[in-house]
């Protein structure tokens, strides 16, 4: 196992770190976690050399904190970074941090977390956090030593990202990051920004859902012709433990095998480790992943600023998401923060950078700016077809 700094901190994390969201399930009873399989594969993750393990209030119904804190006994526990978050979907009190605190921290049966994370911070939930004086309730808590470091899981837009991390002096982040989503939520440019502020950066969703481990032919065709050995999923975690920003890259592995193969990826993982032509073959399966996406923005933002103000790549950010991403509940966040920008269409337009396409003259001023060479204009008019009038994308578009 390969070990990297991790922040600001003393302490080096694995290259790999064990998501708990995704653990094996009975084969009888529907979303029963598989208890007895879970704990095997979760001390074998640890003999394996992984001292990372993230798990979450809600995981897996509750069950995941508890079956974590049932593995981490017989003298696991000490052997891993533990992390678990605080549940911001749910708090509506201050009183309610040391409820959720507490009972995390029962079932995990441990008597302090090494990382505490708000959950999935966004534009509200970031409002109600200093509403409510969370992290005041969190320094508190890192007082009592019921946490060594405070951080924060996000999903939402690059503006937010940055506002909450110049709100505080963080410890952690866990952010959503892989080769194709390096302009979506904090994207590339927040990965950077967090990391010029010594943050530690855990890397969530490496392989999009399971998406870059199940490449389509061309794809396949592309890495094959390459003639280097690798499979999809090394593909996509080396081209993220190649990055010197990444502290540790989460993936919720859900047997044996994913473990192994995962910690076999890690060993030979390294900063900038990838060569030209290993760049060359991701900058290719980037290229055959944007086929299948309606408008081919990379989010470049050599079109921006907009004269009228016009967040131009993130209204092609969301439709390309509606359309590659299967999972509903990442559509539901990605959803989310466009349903944000038209609520606060006023507020936002007045930023002079983040407005609604409802702002656009059809002026013509960013066409040419475009590497892509997007009809800019023609295609938000129909990129609005499909998020405000809710047509069916085969009517707007040729697919
Ligand atoms: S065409 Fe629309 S999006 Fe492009 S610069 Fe003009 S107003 Fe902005
Ligand atoms: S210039 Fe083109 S590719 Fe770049 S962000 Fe604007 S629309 Fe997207």
């Amino acid at each position: 196992m390969q070990y990297r700094p991790f922040g600001s901190t003393d302490f080096k994390v694995s290259a790999l770190g064990l998501g708990t969201m995704r653990l094996p399930l009975s084969r009888f009873i529907p979303q029963k976690v598989n208890v007895q399989q879970s704990i095997r594969m979760m001390r074998h993750a640890i003999d394996k050399g992984i001292n990372y393990f993230d798990t979450a209030w809600p995981y897996h119904l509750r069950q995941s904190e508890r079956i974590v804190g049932k593995a981490l006994q017989d003298g696991y526990r000490e052997k891993v970074h533990l992390t678990t978050k605080l549940p911001m979907f749910l708090i509506s009190r201050e009183s309610e941090f040391d409820f959720y605190l507490n009972s995390s921290l029962k079932a995990l049966q441990t008597d302090h977390v090494d990382t505490y994370l708000f959950h999935a911070l966004s534009k509200n939930t970031f409002e109600r956090l200093k509403k409510l004086k969370l992290l005041d309730k969190m320094k508190r808590a890192r007082d009592q030593g019921k946490i060594k470091y405070i951080g924060f899981s996000f999903h939402d837009t690059l503006p937010v990202f940055r506002e909450i991390v110049d709100h505080f002096d963080w410890d952690v982040v866990q952010i959503q990051f892989n080769y194709m989503d390096t302009a979506l939520q904090a994207g590339q440019e927040g990965l950077e920004y967090a990391a010029s502020k010594n943050m530690a950066i855990v890397i969530m969703e490496p392989l999009k859902g399971g998406q870059l481990a199940n490449p389509p032919k061309e794809a396949l065709d592309v890495m094959a012709a390459s003639g280097i050995e690798r499979t999809p999923v090394d593909w996509a975690l080396q081209y993220l433990w190649d990055r010197p920003e990444v502290s540790c890259v989460i993936s919720g592995m859900g047997n044996m095998t994913m473990i192994n193969e995962n910690c076999a990826s890690a060993d030979k993982s390294g900063i900038e480790s990838l060569s030209e032509k290993e760049k060359i073959v991701i900058d290719e399966l980037v290229d055959i992943y944007r086929k299948n996406i309606l408008v081919p923005c990379t989010d470049c933002k050599y079109c921006m600023p907009c004269p009228f103000g016009v967040n131009i790549p993130l209204h092609f950010a969301t439709l390309n998401h509606q359309t590659i991403e299967r999972r509903f509940y990442y559509k539901f966040f990605v959803r989310r923060s466009y349903n944000a920008l038209v609520r606060n269409k006023k507020r936002l337009n007045r930023s002079k950078t983040n407005g609604h396409a409802s702002l656009c003259t059809e002026c013509g001023v960013c066409i040419p700016k475009c590497p892509q060479g997007i009809n800019i204009p023609h295609e938000l008019k129909k990129t609005l077809e499909i998020l405000d009038k809710r047509k069916n994308i085969k009517d707007v578009f040729e697919v």
